[in-house]
């Protein structure tokens, strides 16, 4: 069994952005850690749209270098811990599922070799009662362009409060 750990405060976070962009999309990034073997992925850091972002009805654009300085930032305060898991955002119309582009982003993060992520993980918030659901990538198989990436929905929700990690 896979785990996601997420804190209150976090699955809060996102929630209240999601409220505060409706009806339009808004995200971020996520930021933490994976347990051995890339078992469970723990989550210790959610990262908003920034400032400069743009949103939309069933897209977002973030502010790319805005969120560049807080991964950054992240990233150095957490003693080089804290690494980039995943992305987030909210889904207005209410459905959880991935769409066709979610799948495609997915699976672009799990081959860009700079990000070295092999398993990106993607959050989504449902509207407009802000369920949250969690997304992996779990195949590093190359894919023809017409053949979907295989993504396997894993446990979330084994809520915890931030504090146990520390
Ligand atoms: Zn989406």
């Amino acid at each position: 069994m896979r785990t996601a750990w997420i804190s209150y405060r976090d699955v809060a976070f996102m929630q209240q952005e999601a409220e505060r962009a409706f009806p339009l999309e808004t995200g971020g990034v996520l930021m933490g850690y994976w347990t051995k073997n890339n078992q469970d992925a723990v989550i210790r850091s959610v990262i908003g749209p920034g400032p400069k972002a743009k949103h939309e009805r069933s897209s977002f654009a973030p502010d790319y270098e805005w969120q560049e300085m807080q991964i950054a930032c992240i990233y150095k305060d957490s003693g080089r811990f804290f690494t980039y898991l995943g992305d987030w955002h909210s889904h207005p119309d209410g459905l959880s599922r991935l769409s066709l582009k979610d799948r495609i982003t997915l699976w672009r993060i799990a081959n860009y070799r700079q990000a070295r992520i092999a398993h990106p993980i993607m959050v989504i918030l449902a509207g407009p009662q802000w369920k949250i659901k969690l997304w992996r990538q779990d195949c590093m198989v190359l894919f023809d362009a017409f053949i979907l990436p295989f993504i396997r929905e894993i446990r979330v929700y084994q809520y915890c409060h931030q504090y146990k990690f520390l």
